[in-house]
């Protein structure tokens, strides 16, 4: 432990580095505030003693101006030295940013005492920052976690129709089409039925990853919707570009060759319904998620394994 003395008196300077090294702590002399600004700053003493009548600035305006140096969550204790024992000293000295104060001449007793007190603080402030960064990290932690799907790592429900919300307002704003892709998996009921339900949230997990892998910009975004339906959210994207999207991903499904007994296809699909809009209207949004769902279901219709637009003169907000 270090401490910065900042004490004009030659006498009362070695007195108290005296008592400082019997107390097991290394003393930095300056002898005016100036000086003491600048130990300060080169040495990050754990202490501050400051004698108040000095040459130059005087000891409330050293306190001053440390305390100013300081970043935010820094914290140096500052005892004030002083022959002065009014009280509206001690309010200055506390006022100036000092911590404590000692009466000269200085007594072994009460600065070990005074020390030691300090030391508890800085302890406890310490501890306190620990707490406070765990928590941080704690609530980062819980906000990832209440935004992710806990099976599939990517995107949940929740974060989905936030994005969803947020998006549809930003093209409203900007005039811009935004497309949404409804994404099931074809005959999966049988997948579990076949292969176990552990095989099937296995499945769910190579689907996510899959369909995240075919997202264009960083702004698109899918999301488990729900059981093994997803849904992909892509602001100022036109049909053609959506499209070209729930194609690839439908693609990529089927070239993952996943083995399906009880699939039409013998290996397993998705079908895709996509839907886009130009937002006219806060309102409109159901509009659009209706759309995709009947354009899903057209697909499931007609065979699925395959992709199916809905229809632009049904899908106006
Ligand atoms: P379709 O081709 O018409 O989509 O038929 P499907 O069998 O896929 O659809 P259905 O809605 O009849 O069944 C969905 C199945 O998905 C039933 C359910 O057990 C399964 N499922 C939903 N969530 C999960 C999950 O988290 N893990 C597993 N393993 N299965 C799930
Ligand atoms: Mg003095
Ligand atoms: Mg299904
Ligand atoms: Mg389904």
């Amino acid at each position: 432990m270090k401490a910065l003395v900042i004490e004009d008196t030659a006498t009362s300077q070695a007195v108290i580095c005296h008592l400082l090294e019997r107390l097991g702590i290394q003393p930095i002399q300056a002898r005016d505030g100036l000086t003491g600004i600048v130990s300060f700053e080169k040495e990050q003493p754990d202490l501050i003693l400051l004698d108040i009548i000095l040459p130059g600035i005087d000891g409330f305006e050293v306190a001053r101006r440390i305390r100013a140096m300081e970043k935010p969550g820094e914290w140096t204790p500052i005892i004030f030295l002083t022959a002065l024992t009014k009280d509206e000293d001690l309010e200055r000295g506390i006022e100036a940013g000092g911590d404590d104060y000692l009466l000269k001449p200085v007594s072994e007793v009460v600065l070990g005492a005074k020390v030691r007190a300090m030391q508890r603080i800085i302890q406890m402030r310490h501890s306190l920052l620990v707490l406070t960064r765990k928590l941080d990290s704690a609530n980062r932690e819980l906000t990832r976690l209440s935004a992710v799907d806990g099976l599939t790592g990517i995107a949940n429900r929740r974060q989905f129709d936030e994005a969803l919300l947020r998006e549809w307002r930003r093209c409203l704003r900007e005039r811009e089409p935004l497309s949404l892709l409804m994404v099931d998996v074809d005959y999966f009921k049988q997948y579990n039925d076949g292969y176990g339900h552990q095989a099937g949230d296995e499945c769910l997990k190579v689907v996510a990853g899959t369909l995240r892998s075919k997202l264009r910009r960083p702004a698109d975004i899918v999301a488990r919707y729900g059981g093994e339906e997803f849904a992909a959210v892509l602001p100022d994207t036109a049909s053609e570009g959506a499209i070209l999207v729930a194609e690839a991903m439908n693609s990529a499904i089927l070239q993952l060759g996943i083995p399906h007994e009880g699939s039409a296809f013998g290996t397993l699909t998705v079908s895709v319904g996509v839907a886009t809009l130009v937002p006219a209207q806060v309102e409109g949004l159901p509009r659009l998620l209706s759309a995709a769902d009947w354009a899903l279901y057209e697909a499931k219709r007609e065979g699925r394994n395959c992709v199916r637009v809905a229809d632009p003169t049904l899908v106006t907000d």
